[in-house]
């Protein structure tokens, strides 16, 4: 089965902010709870053989976190549950790709489908192309542009619905997701177009998702290092003069060799 990752911001904006809240047993209001339970379905959920309880599945992502692990939904697990983030699923059982697909050459092809209207074109060919630098500059990996006809992986920007089994779902929540290396939609990068993108530290920086989605792209899975690009948050550092984290150039490597000059 194909996987997909995404990055993903859970916002609280909701219309009910006058309604009463509802407690529970434990003093979490309804609402907390059903961010909760929503953000452990969708990134700690269980495998089918073994089905762990809501505490199981909150304790694993506090210690995923490397935060204290108590089984509760304290303030601190709910700031991290709102954090921008992606998608991709965080605990071990999903760390590596079934097989751990690669692409079998180093020539690898990219196509733009779409642009967004957040950016001029030529910023957005600049922000793609930098992004795949990052993982060329450290692996013999080389990307190709191609403008039409087949391409390895295909690049959308697109809202809500966009053929696929992931819609986007507007501002402020999924920022992206991508498909591990594989044929057909193996591979492929899509963006919501909900999101304002930018080159800068405004909105969502386009270069600094795209080079994380190009992680997953290539087969790299999401990182415990809060200092990696594949960490699975949003965090905007200052993109003059880049550098691939070391424990994202460890992954990479570990797929495709070292670059050889
Ligand atoms: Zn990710
Ligand atoms: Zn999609």
């Amino acid at each position: 089965m194909m996987q997909v990752h995404c990055l993903v911001l859970l916002s609280l904006c909701c219309g009910a902010l006058s309604m009463p809240r509802p407690q529970n047993n434990a003093g979490v209001s309804s609402s907390d709870q059903k961010l909760a339970e929503e953000y452990l379905n969708k990134f700690y959920s269980s495998n089918a053989k073994e089905k762990s309880s809501f505490t199981e599945r909150l304790e694993a992502m506090q210690r995923f976190f490397r935060m204290k692990v108590t089984g509760q939904l304290d303030t601190n697990t709910m700031n991290m549950m709102n954090a921008p983030r992606c998608g991709m699923p965080d605990v071990a059982e999903f760390s590596t790709f079934n097989g751990r697909p690669r692409w079998q050459t180093n020539s690898i092809t990219y196509r733009i489908l779409n642009y967004t209207p957040d950016l001029p074109t030529g910023v957005v060919d600049d922000s793609i192309q930098k992004a795949f630098s990052v993982w060329s500059q450290v692996t013999p990996l080389r990307f190709t542009k191609v403008n039409n006809g087949e391409a390895d992986i295909l690049i959308q920007f697109s809202a809500r619905v966009h053929g696929d089994r992931n819609p986007f779902d507007g501002a402020g929540r999924v920022l992206a997701h991508a498909y591990a290396p594989g044929a057909r939609i193996g591979g492929d990068a899509h963006f919501d177009e909900d999101e304002r993108w930018t080159n800068s530290r405004a909105g969502f920086n386009l270069f600094l998702v795209a080079a994380h989605e190009f992680g997953h792209s290539l087969g790299l899975n999401h990182s415990e290092d809060p200092q990696a690009l594949m960490f699975p948050t949003y965090r905007y550092v200052s993109t003059d003069n880049y550098r691939l984290p070391q424990d994202d150039v460890n992954g990479i490597q570990s797929l495709y060799g070292r670059r050889r000059n």
